[in-house]
């Protein structure tokens, strides 16, 4: 395996699984080879930071939405006419 192809298997990997004689090709080139090594240590990191933003994007929306909408709901809500009279 060359470089220009353990990094596209290593760009790869993160979209799918790999077949297992080009995991183990790439384990083996990784192991030989520090610059790819280096770039599969990027590629991790910056996959895992986006992870966590994604983790952060959808916790805002599940803990935001139902704010907006309860202080909407309250605030609609003194709007009615008092129907107890
Ligand atoms: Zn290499």
């Amino acid at each position: 395996m060359i470089c220009r192809e353990a990094t596209q298997a290593i760009s790869q990997s993160f979209d799918s699984k790999l077949p297992r004689l080009k995991r183990l090709d790439l384990a083996i080139h990784t192991m030989l080879c520090i610059s790819c090594r280096r770039f599969q240590r990027q590629m991790v990191e910056l996959h895992q930071n986006f992870e966590k933003l994604g983790d952060e994007v959808t916790s805002d929306i599940m803990f935001e939405l139902p704010v907006i909408s309860r202080e909407r709901m309250t605030a609609e809500l003194k709007q009615l006419p008092n129907s107890a009279d």
